[in-house]
């Protein structure tokens, strides 16, 4: 087979150039990065459970209506997605106070916010990935206000479903971060949900006993990450029970 051409290598994922125009493959990695990569790991697996959850939750998407990049996964570490260009902004949407807006307003994490908050960062890894108003979108040109009505749009309607299938398997959807893509039909452009869609990106705590099954588990040393982003993708029926991403043969 040809050697395919790389276009991107980022700190979980690769994108390749994909079969036809206007399609990326996109490879998970088994690399975790935190603290704006000043903390790394390899951990075996989290790849393949990262490229099956994203499908889970893209599909669903697509199916309620929500425009998403994905269009198949591909193989246990491969999806092929749309090409797009990429709205340089973290899209971060909260439900309970975590993480930096925790710190940032001195607020005891799992405080439940009155409703949710869309936060946006600028895609800037050199800077930590700064928190940005929509004064500085606009004044930048990051973004028209075209683009934040719809981007905000998309943002709430992706938490209500994540919130909704979550919370049926036991699940409190805390926090995510979503990244939007732009594609264009003609003179017409369109935004989408891109990139992934995971535990790497989203904050999810069991609703009985409060346990962290994301990311954070990682970030704050707290146990096996593999165990836990297994837990979520098992109760969401997308590893059959008994099954390891380590043995992915397991896997249907
Ligand atoms: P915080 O701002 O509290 O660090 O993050 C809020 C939410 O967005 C968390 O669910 C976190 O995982 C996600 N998030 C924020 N920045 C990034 C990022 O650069 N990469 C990924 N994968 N997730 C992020």
């Amino acid at each position: 087979m040809a050697r395919r051409k790389k276009i991107y290598e980022g700190k979980a994922k690769t994108l390749y150039e994909g079969p036809e125009p206007g399609t990326i493959v996109q490879y998970f990695k088994d690399d975790a990065t935190a603290f704006n990569a000043e903390k790394k790991a390899v951990i075996e697996g989290k790849g393949v459970l990262n490229n099956f959850l994203s499908e889970y939750f893209m599909t669903g998407l697509t199916n309620i209506g929500v425009p998403t990049h994905f269009l198949k996964r591909i193989n246990m570490r491969e999806q092929l997605v749309r090409s797009c260009e990429i709205v340089p902004l973290e899209v971060i949407v909260r439900n309970y106070a975590a993480g930096t807006m925790a710190k940032r307003l001195g607020l005891e994490e799992g405080t439940q916010l009155p409703r949710p908050i869309v936060e946006y960062c600028l895609k800037d890894d050199a800077l930590g990935d700064p928190l940005v108003t929509e004064e500085h979108i606009a004044a930048f040109g990051w973004a028209s206000q075209q683009d934040m009505d719809d981007i905000l749009s998309l943002a709430l309607r992706v938490n209500d479903f994540m919130s909704g299938v979550l919370y049926g398997v036991g699940i409190r959807l805390v926090d995510f971060k979503i990244e939007i893509g732009r594609i264009y039909d003609g003179d017409f452009q369109r935004l989408i949900v891109a990139d992934e869609i995971s535990p790497d990106s989203c904050r999810l705590w069991d609703i009985e006993t409060g346990q962290k099954l994301d990311k954070d588990v990682f970030r704050r040393d707290l146990g096996s990450l593999t165990d836990a982003y297994t837990e979520v993708a098992k109760r969401l029926g997308v590893l059959p029970k008994g099954a390891t991403p380590i043995r992915p043969t397991l896997i249907n």
